[in-house]
């Protein structure tokens, strides 16, 4: 008899985006005709292909691998070190951030990191998180027995939740009590949110005070417009003794499917055991890479480095001011109906609270029925996410303009119904 592990029983049924998927082809099950019209800005994937610089140096990549002179097997469990400096130099030693190449663990991408950093820390954490959230901060949690049972409201016993509202700009604030360990991200999925110097600082005083440690996600830096925010939290004096960095070529490099990310994790972080003696973190790091995964393809990091080329990055900055684009038809048009917008300017999502204060679901049945366009309703990231709901630029121009017109549209209908 094989015993299973039973913190997946305490899971909440019903994740968010298979449940959008379950109203979605209802729908359209049941309205042959408007389900042809129906344009999905809910879930977060890129649209746009893989700029040309990573696609040549994949397919350079694949070249070597056809031949006995440049076959490349098993590589380094933690990345090659081609790669490892080009993202040193190219994230952090061009903006003044001193971080080693030893300190870069390249991964097929940061979902996978952000759950899999808990097999290094130890249990009994106090773990601070927003809400509303990205689902997988918590979800990993529970797995690994860091949390107690669900609540039925959406939350789980055990954490501590801080939550983000249009009062603090969805930005949270540092916890009341000390906790063990937070996890922020920013710019924020799913509100859009982007946090300053001065507050990251406060994030930073805190962590060094309580001795946390800060779990930073910046799936998505490389959409930050205005040049006077962080874009890692190293920016920060004594963030390297504090925090890990969570990155990602999904968003920036359109990476999604192609798989490849990387994790920060600076030789001056350290844990502690339970008599208080001090760990390092790094080598703990280190070690789980090169036990548990013979790390990323070749080809793949060769993709990924390719992002740092001069071509590569004009690439994706057209990349980025595409959605951008887009971001902002959608923050106008939410806007000029009269509706509260945040998100959108440093981030591709925009958040949007719902009008007449609709309760999220509600107002994503309203829309997928009046206007046949998909949002993510704000309540499926937490409590807090009530009242609001979000809206991706992931999108066609077309489609994005289009979304705009049915919004315009359904105003109308909203006020009349
Ligand atoms: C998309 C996303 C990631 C990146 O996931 P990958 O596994 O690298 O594709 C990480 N964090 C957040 C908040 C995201 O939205």
């Amino acid at each position: 008899m094989a015993f299973v592990n039973e913190n997946y029983l305490k899971l909440a049924a019903g994740y968010l985006f298979p449940e959008i998927a379950r109203r979605v082809n209802a729908f359209i099950a049941e309205h042959p005709v408007e389900g042809k019209r129906v344009i999905r800005c809910g879930i977060g994937d890129v649209t746009e292909p893989l700029p040309p610089a990573s696609i040549a140096a994949m397919q350079r990549a694949t070249d070597e691998l056809a031949r006995r002179e440049t076959f490349k097997g098993y590589g380094p469990g933690t990345g090659y070190d081609f790669v490892r400096k080009a993202i040193a130099d190219g994230d952090f030693r061009a903006r003044g951030i001193t971080i080693d190449e030893d300190e870069i663990f390249l991964s097929d991408g940061s979902k996978g990191d952000c759950g899999s950093i808990l097999e290094i820390l130890g249990q009994g954490n106090r773990i601070a998180i927003t809400d509303p959230v990205y689902p997988v901060y918590v979800d990993s949690n529970v797995m690994c027995g860091n949390t107690g049972a669900h609540r039925g409201d959406g939350s789980y016993e055990g954490l501590v939740y801080m939550p983000c509202t249009p009062a603090n700009n969805f930005v949270a604030d540092v916890p009341k009590q000390p906790v063990d360990l937070a996890y922020l991200c920013f710019p924020n999925n799913p509100t859009g949110a982007m946090i300053d110097h001065e507050r990251l600082r406060a994030w930073v005083d805190y962590a060094l005070k309580n001795r946390t440690i800060i779990l930073y996600d910046v799936a998505y830096d490389s959409y930050i417009r205005d040049p006077s925010l962080p874009r890692s939290i190293y920016e920060i004096d004594g963030a390297k003794e504090c925090a890990i960095e969570f990155h990602s070529f999904s968003k920036n490099g359109g990476f999604t499917g192609v798989r490849c990310g990387y994790t920060v994790l600076p030789k001056s972080v350290v844990g502690y055991t339970k008599n208080g003696q001090k760990v390092p973190l790094n080598p703990l790091w280190t070690r789980r890479w090169n036990t548990r995964s013979n790390g990323v393809s070749y080809a793949v990091q060769a993709g990924a480095a390719a992002l740092y080329s001069p071509e590569g990055k004009a690439q994706v900055k057209q990349l980025i001011d595409f959605y951008m684009g887009n971001a902002a038809i959608l923050r106008e048009g939410c806007r000029k109906i009269g509706l509260r917008v945040w998100g959108g300017e440093n981030a591709p999502y925009v958040w949007v609270e719902t009008p007449e204060r609709m309760k999220s679901w509600d107002f994503f049945d309203l829309m997928l029925r009046e206007a046949n366009v998909v949002i993510t309703p704000g309540a499926g990231f937490g409590a807090c996410g009530e009242g609001f709901f979000r809206i991706s630029s992931f999108n066609s121009r077309a489609n994005v303009e289009e979304v705009v017109r049915r919004i315009a549209a359904l105003k109308f209908a909203a006020v009349k119904a």
